[in-house]
């Protein structure tokens, strides 16, 4: 029942019976700020004894963090594709034979080592009633406040209501090889959740208090055992203050490296914008808003196909409340 620590492994808290909740950090290289924050959690756990379910916490790409590198080879939180637990995994060939191994990117060897450590998880949910969220800790290269992008397939709507998160709705199927997305559709919860700016300490707190929250919610600790003051909830509260709840995206401005494309320094995640707004540059000069909305995810790293993003809020009804809408969203 003790947790123990691995380079990879930051706890493991296994239970009879409950939820299971997962906890994935690092699968960008470049974004510690999720280990860290779970590091916290795991810490502020003790030995344990309060938990009412099954809490596990992994990183996810150890290479990519030991190098600062978002990826080595290829983006590990793409190769989580349909079949992948199957494929490899089915006819009892896991672990892969070490030549095959060799023959892999180092993202696809990260992408075996974390699925080991996974699969009991996922084994004991497919064969129980207990439910699972695996909930993976990222952050952007832009400050502002945290989200998560859902697409139509995902559960996770009323826990990302719970924990504050504005939700970015994209169509169903438009996230591929995402790893929350293949926890959902093995048919658990998976959240992908952006925490704030990377190696920020704002975006470590802000994660820090969505797990601790978070498994509150889920009823993994009896209520005030992360979060006995309230000062979690309140800091997610306050994070998400002048932004929408639920978002779709109505623009992406895509980019190609010849274009010189530099975000003018200063925008943030869910920024209002107003049409003709001077937002970057290029080679051929200004480049404006074509629209108004909320300006998500502007781009200030080297690398990525997209400058930015412009998102209109999404009308609807509240979520119900998590725990207590018995159609099992979570
Ligand atoms: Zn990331």
């Amino acid at each position: 029942m003790h947790s123990t620590a691995t380079d990879r492994t930051l706890c493991e808290f296994l239970r009879p019976d409950g939820p299971i909740v997962i906890g994935v950090g690092g699968l960008h290289g470049n974004e510690p700020m999720g280990v860290e924050a779970l590091r916290r959690v795991v810490n502020a756990l003790g030995d344990g004894t309060s938990l009412r379910g099954t809490f596990a916490a992994y990183v996810g790409n150890l290479t990519g963090l030991s190098r600062k590198q978002r990826y080595c080879d290829t983006d590990l939180n793409r190769l989580w594709i349909e079949g992948f637990g199957k494929e490899e995994f089915a006819a009892g060939q896991f672990p892969i034979d070490s030549a095959k191994l060799e023959a892999l990117s180092v993202e696809q060897r990260e992408q075996q080592a974390l699925w080991q450590v996974l699969k009991p998880h996922f084994d004991v949910a497919a064969s129980t009633p207990r439910r699972l969220v695996l909930l993976d800790l990222h952050t952007t290269s832009a400050p502002g406040a945290p989200f998560t992008v859902l697409s139509g397939e995902s559960s996770g709507g009323s826990l990302a209501t719970a924990l504050s998160l504005t939700i970015v709705a994209l169509p169903e199927g438009a996230v591929n090889g995402a790893l929350s997305v293949f926890a959902s559709a093995m048919g658990h919860t998976g959240l992908t959740i952006e925490g704030g700016q990377h190696e920020s300490e704002e975006a470590c707190d802000c994660l820090e208090a969505i797990v601790r929250v978070g498994l509150e919610c889920l009823e993994l600790v009896p209520r005030g055992t992360l979060d006995p003051q309230g000062t979690y909830r309140q800091l997610l509260e306050a994070r998400r203050e002048g932004v929408p709840p639920k978002v779709r995206i109505s623009y992406v401005h895509t980019i190609e490296p010849e274009d010189e494309f530099r975000m003018h320094p200063g925008h943030t995640h869910f920024q209002r914008i107003t049409r003709g707004q001077e937002l970057a540059v290029d080679r051929r000069g200004p480049v404006l808003a074509p629209d108004e909305g909320f300006l998500l995810m502007p781009l200030y790293q080297a690398f990525g196909r997209e400058g930015f993003f412009l998102t209109q809020p999404v009308d609807e009804a509240p979520e119900h409340a998590v725990g207590h809408d018995g159609n099992g969203d979570l």
